[in-house]
């Protein structure tokens, strides 16, 4: 149940909506290199003016350090975004002040601008309240599709949600349902996947997974570190031993829920054209290191995946940058390919890991944050999302 209002639960005719999106795109040479996030964000643009809005958009872009940095100007966005749109969309070289109220202001039905990098004024981070308010001047309605942004209570994302009518767009509304899904643990069999090498940032989503989930399967650098919790020598495999504490007691407190590897693709060195074998647990060689799950492990895993009506995946099952350890984790990926399981991904390296393989349009949904979508599955309440007006 998608708790909060969208833009299709307000008034639209008339408006001036303030939409903070994200577009923090790559740029080389002054020209978007990859403008997926931006197209994400058309569906929200296009139904505001066919709704008869005027569009005040907002965004950072990277992370200057001392204000104003041409580097990270959202000039050159504005030409990408114009030539999407087939619209011309002004550009302010400002966030606030008299310069960009008077292009707000000035905007009629169906036209839009862009504001410049939310990062460029200090007030931005520290949800200074008076940054808040200025922003709160350009728009007579408040809209949030900026997802990845949430788990930060910034004046962009929260603090101008105060002053305004504040609602989600299509983008934020897509997350929230989808991620919903998953913390509801709305359908069963309900399998979570979970790998990457971030295993500390990640055990209280193992946690909180482990609640709703059936099964959990690990791989990866987080396999690593639950094997040697386990006791298993991992040679220098990668194991974080700060979590190695807290993923003995959920070995001890969920066994039966917790799938490891059962083998591993091991190499000499941590690269691409290192010796490499395939190994079951207790034979890691010393001095080497595991690099990707087996194919016992594929096999199981692509067992556990079969009957599972709901996927949750998070986080690679190895060192798939590098092709000879990209296996496990491509086999994952066409295991949720295949199924007919609602299929979520999250993460920035899995969701390009599905991409790479080339399966991205074959899932359900891959989600579009990093540290939002953690921070979400973990159970907590985003300021940005709790900001927004009830249903
Ligand atoms: P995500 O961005 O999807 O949340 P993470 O950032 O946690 O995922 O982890 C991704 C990284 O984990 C990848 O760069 C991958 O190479 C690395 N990784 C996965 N398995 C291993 C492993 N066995 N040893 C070392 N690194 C690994
Ligand atoms: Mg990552």
């Amino acid at each position: 149940m998608f708790a909060k209002k969208t833009i299709r639960d307000v008034e639209l005719n008339g408006a001036r909506a303030l939409v903070r999106v994200d577009f923090n795109v790559p740029l080389e040479d002054g020209v978007v290199a990859d403008d997926t996030r931006i197209r994400a964000a058309l569906p929200t643009i296009r139904y505001l003016f066919e709704h008869g809005a005027s569009v005040v958009l907002c965004s950072h872009l990277g992370r200057p350090k001392d204000g104003p940095d041409p580097k990270f100007s959202l000039a050159p966005v504005a030409k990408h975004l114009e030539a999407l749109l087939g619209r011309p969309v002004d550009f302010v070289g400002a966030l606030v002040g008299p310069q960009a109220e008077a292009a707000a202001t000035g905007l009629r039905p169906g036209e839009a601008l862009l504001l410049e990098n939310t990062r460029f004024e200090p007030g931005e981070t520290k949800n200074d309240p008076a940054l808040a308010a200025a922003l709160a001047r350009l728009g007579t309605l408040y809209v949030n599709d900026a997802f990845g942004s949430a788990h930060r209570a910034h004046a962009s994302t929260e603090g101008v949600a105060r002053h305004l009518p504040a609602v989600a767009g299509f983008l934020m509304e897509k997350e929230l349902t989808y991620l919903g899904k998953v913390m509801e643990a709305a359908e069963h069999p309900f399998v979570a996947i979970l790998g990457g090498a971030k295993t500390s940032d990640k055990i209280g989503v193992v946690e909180s997974l482990l609640r709703r989930a059936d099964a959990l399967l690990v791989g990866g650098g987080m396999g690593n570190t639950f094997l040697a919790a386990r006791g298993v020598p991992m040679g220098d495999s990668l194991v974080e031993v700060e979590a190695l504490d807290r993923a003995r007691s959920l070995l001890d407190s969920a066994a039966a829920q917790l799938h490891l590897p059962l083998d591993v693709v091991v190499a000499d060195a941590f690269r691409a054209d290192a010796s490499r074998r395939t190994v079951d647990l207790g034979e890691v060689p010393a001095g080497w290191r595991a690099m990707d799950i087996g194919p016992k492990t594929i096999a199981q895993f692509g067992e556990d995946l079969r009957s599972a009506r709901l996927v949750v995946w998070n986080g690679p099952m190895g060192v798939f940058e590098m092709a000879p350890f990209a296996e496990g984790t491509y086999a994952v990926a066409r295991a949720l390919a295949e199924s007919r399981a609602t299929t979520i991904v999250g993460g920035g390296d899995s969701a390009s890991a599905v991409a790479r393989a080339g399966l991205a349009d074959r899932m359900t949904h891959v989600s579009t944050g990093g540290g939002a979508t953690l921070e979400f599955l973990e159970g907590k309440e985003l300021p940005g999302v709790a900001a927004l007006l009830d249903r």
